[in-house]
């Protein structure tokens, strides 16, 4: 069964063949550290992973509790991952566009002027609505919520430390891992979020600094070095590989994307390794020598951005004690139904395989609930779309000409520039281009690259294209809105179907 087709079910409360008989409208016992074996499943964590899953649950009528060690709801990503980022990003553009653009397009607006306090305050008002829309989520759907850190007891207990050092013990017949992760730190160099800081730091700056060194051009390093850029750093991001935007995306995509970001300033130094960085009065001064060895360079910075990845969270979680090894890379190992090697134990989202993203661990978590109550999903990676939300964004899922080219796949190239779209053009915003690649053979889509204004919403109808089979030819045949920048996706389809676009 496709992970799409259990996404549907999402809204709907059934019990998918439960041998739980359990039903919607069941009250939640509160004595919970005597409640036997009363609680159906504990979640621990509530990122989009861990809140999705426990809501999902709690519809399909199991007792849930979700354990969060955090003041607020909603992990990573409502709190110092997506959404955040999403508002700074956005408004950053806004700024720009009022700075640099809006003169072109005839509106005169006088001096424009940052104030960043503001532009935080909007960002934390976006972030305190959703993490609270969370809670009220969790009351409406019955959802225990329990302030503190959980770690497994036993395969069928949790323990929970509250902040007061109080602990309780809960019972439950299943347990939910979705901790997620945490930045990693540049050896030797701790975060003090002020001059060496995490994407959480670069979140939350007070002032913006006249330069701006980030370690890694990978996804997050773009955004967030985009933001300080547009807001009048000098922005110079140092990348060990010898492209940006980090593994998976496709070269034609990644080259494209750098040049357009080096046009609005961003500067970039690729096959390049940091070696040392040490805080002076005035900064910092970062090391930096070609990745492949050499002579060494000296870059003074004012605050250093370090995005270099990110690692599980799960220490201290009793995993090991109850016989659950980690990995190399400290995640929990998991089957296809993110069960771990204790039946009753399951884990999801930034803390197992795969990208680390938050439309990920949602589906893990749906999928994983309804196979609990013996549902038969399994998520396709391959469908799991990857965005980039600099301007013009990335997007992109499926295959890179790089893997089909590796796999021995033959393939079919269809693109088609945002500069012959005419929405695009009239927005005079037309930097980009779609490419649909297909098999040579049979027609079927098998990855979409795009860079352009709107990629990272056009990117969802080729993951429905993708997810249900669909040749180049399907998504060419159906009728687009015009003007609509997803007419050119339709056009690259048609390029990829039959070799010639209509509009081209
Ligand atoms: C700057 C930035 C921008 C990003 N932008 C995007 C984006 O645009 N799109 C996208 O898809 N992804 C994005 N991501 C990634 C995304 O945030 C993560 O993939 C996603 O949050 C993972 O979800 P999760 O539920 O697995 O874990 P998390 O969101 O990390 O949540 C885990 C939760 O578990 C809690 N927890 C951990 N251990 C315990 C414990 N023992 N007891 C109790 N609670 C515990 C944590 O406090 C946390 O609240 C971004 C990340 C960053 C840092």
């Amino acid at each position: 069964m496709s992970s799409l087709v259990l996404l549907r079910r999402f809204c709907s409360p059934k019990v998918l063949g439960s041998s739980l008989s359990l039903t919607a409208s069941s009250s939640i016992r509160r004595s919970l550290s005597t409640a036997g074996d009363d609680i159906d499943l504990v979640v621990i964590g509530s990122g989009p992973g861990g809140y999705v899953a426990a809501i999902k649950a709690a519809q399909l009528g199991m007792k849930t509790v979700c354990v969060e060690k955090d003041p607020t709801l909603g992990g990573t990503c409502l709190n110092v991952g997506c959404i955040p980022s999403k508002s700074l990003l956005n408004n950053s553009h806004f700024y720009h566009m009022a700075k640099d653009d809006f003169a072109n397009r005839g509106i005169d607006v006088g001096e424009v002027k940052l104030n960043l306090g503001n532009m935080m305050k909007q960002k934390e008002d976006a972030v305190k609505q959703l993490t609270s829309g969370i809670a009220y989520l969790f009351k409406n759907n019955k959802v225990t919520h329990m302030a503190g850190f959980g770690s497994v007891s036993t395969p069928n207990e949790v323990t929970v430390t509250k902040n007061d050092g109080s602990v309780e013990k809960v019972k439950t017949k299943n347990i939910l891992i979705a901790t997620g992760s945490e930045p990693v730190a540049f050896p030797g160099l701790e975060f003090d979020e002020k001059i060496i800081i995490s994407s959480t730091g670069a979140l939350s700056l007070e002032s913006v600094p006249q330069r701006l060194l980030v370690i890694g051009a990978g996804v997050i390093g773009l955004e967030l070095g985009s933001v300080w850029c547009r807001l009048g750093s000098k922005v110079t991001a140092i990348e060990f590989l010898g492209h940006v935007g980090g593994m998976g995306i496709d070269m034609e995509v990644s080259k494209s994307i750098q040049r357009i970001l080096k046009k609005q300033g961003l500067e970039f130094k690729l096959n390049t390794k940091v070696t040392s960085a040490v805080k002076t009065e005035s900064g910092v001064q970062v090391t930096v020598e070609s990745a492949k060895g050499g002579k060494e360079e000296q870059l003074e910075t004012d605050v250093l951005l370090v995005c270099v990845g990110r690692r599980p969270y799960t220490s201290n979680l009793g995993l090991e004690e109850i016989g659950i090894q980690l990995d190399d890379k400290k995640r929990i190992p998991v089957n296809s139904t993110f069960q771990t090697s204790v039946p009753n134990i399951y884990a999801i989202g930034d803390c197992i395989h795969g990208p680390m993203l938050a439309h990920k661990a949602e589906d893990e978590g749906i999928i994983c609930v309804e196979n609990i109550l013996g549902g038969a999903g399994h998520l396709d990676y391959n469908c799991v779309p990857s965005v980039i939300y600099t301007h013009p964004e990335v997007a992109w899922v499926g295959k890179t000409e790089e893997q089909l080219k590796e796999e021995g796949i033959t393939y079919k190239v269809g693109k088609f520039p945002f500069s012959a779209n005419s929405r695009a053009k009239t927005n005079a915003d037309a930097d980009g281009f779609v490419k649909i690649l297909s098999d040579k053979t049979t027609d079927r889509m098998l990855g979409a690259h795009i860079v352009g204004a709107t990629a990272g919403e056009l990117i969802n109808e080729t993951v429905l294209a993708l997810e249900y089979g669909a040749s180049a030819e399907d998504v060419a045949r159906v009728c687009h809105a015009h003007p609509t920048c997803a007419e050119a996706l339709r056009e690259a389809s048609l390029m990829a179907y039959c070799g010639k676009a209509v509009n081209f």
